[in-house]
């Protein structure tokens, strides 16, 4: 039995009347952790688990960190993860339910991860939250689940971070013989790193991120995700923080399922008659996350109210 659960995949009403055309929605935000994170993380863990690891340490204070944490208790192995100072009271408080030992450390997520690099003893394993072949092999069964359910895209919405998420769906696609179907990958303009790979042809470290979406967050994406750009039709898009944000307002109301901005991005696009009319049935991948409040999010956008026009 993996960790991670089979989740529902329904054609959206709201989502298609709004799209004009068939919109699917994969409802990973259902995972018990909150987000498709636990598919690759979960499987990382019970081959380092079968492999003798006795600990597991995660530098993610979001959900790569959750899932960690979750894997570990369900396997019975003591998980460590060290998060900057920064990290929100409710994040750290969402880790210690999953009986997670978490240690605050630094100004910012590098100096987290150098300590926990210390922290990796032999038999131990570090779990990264985006690039590591095994994670992509996880996150590829959330493409079996589709291809099982009979029903076949035309194109694939996804959020991008570090491109972990990308690399799996590209995999799945690959290993399911749908290797023509499009993905459509989106960022928010301040956590742009794929973007910024795909105009200069390799990756690129950005020098700041400046985004709502925190779980996308990364500065540099996996080579793997360079790598899905060269050989599988990737589309990479921008959506603002604005339109993330709203996004997540709207599809609370529509679908009455909470997701953060990282997730919202994908939605935002989705949302967007016009970036789907190529396509007449589109898989949404609710990637969802579980560190966002409907408070926080209504209090980004009326930040972002006081500062525009
Ligand atoms: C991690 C995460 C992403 C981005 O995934 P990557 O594998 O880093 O590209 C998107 N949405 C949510 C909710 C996440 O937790």
């Amino acid at each position: 039995m993996p960790l991670h659960i089979h989740t529902p995949l329904i054609e959206s009403r709201p989502l298609s009347v709004a799209a004009g055309r068939s919109i699917w929605l994969k409802l990973d935000a259902l995972q018990p952790c909150g987000s498709f994170k636990l598919r690759g993380v979960g499987h990382a863990c019970e081959v380092h688990h079968a492999r003798g690891a006795r600990h597991f340490v995660s530098s993610s204070g979001g959900n790569a960190g959750l899932a960690v944490a979750y894997a570990g208790r369900c396997l019975g192995v003591r998980v460590t993860v060290v998060v900057p100072q920064t990290t929100t009271e409710r994040a750290k408080q969402l880790l210690r339910l999953e009986d997670a030992e978490v240690v605050v450390h630094g100004a910012s997520w590098q100096e987290a991860n150098e300590l926990a690099q210390t922290l990796v003893g032999p038999d131990d394993a570090f779990i990264h939250p985006f690039d590591d072949p095994l994670l992509w092999a996880g996150h590829a069964s959330m493409i079996d689940e589709v291809a099982q359910a009979g029903v076949k895209p035309d194109a694939v919405v996804l959020s991008v971070g570090g491109g972990g998420l990308l690399s799996g769906v590209v995999e799945g696609l690959k290993r399911n013989g749908w290797g023509d179907v499009p993905v459509l990958a989106v960022e928010t303009e301040g956590a742009a790193s794929l973007h910024a790979a795909s105009l200069a042809g390799h990756t690129v470290e950005l020098e700041r991120l400046a985004s709502v979406a925190t779980s996308l967050g990364a500065k540099r994406v996996a080579e793997r995700a360079m790598a899905c750009l060269r050989t599988h039709p990737v589309q990479s898009h921008l959506v603002s923080d604005r339109q993330a944000l709203e996004a997540c307002e709207r599809f609370l109301l529509d679908h009455r399922l909470l997701v953060e901005p990282a997730c919202g991005a994908a939605l935002a696009l989705a949302y967007q008659a016009e970036a789907l009319t190529r396509y007449s049935t589109v898989l949404v991948v609710v990637c969802g996350g579980a560190t966002a409040t409907l408070e926080q999010i209504q209090a980004w956008l009326g930040a972002l109210d006081g500062v525009s026009e």
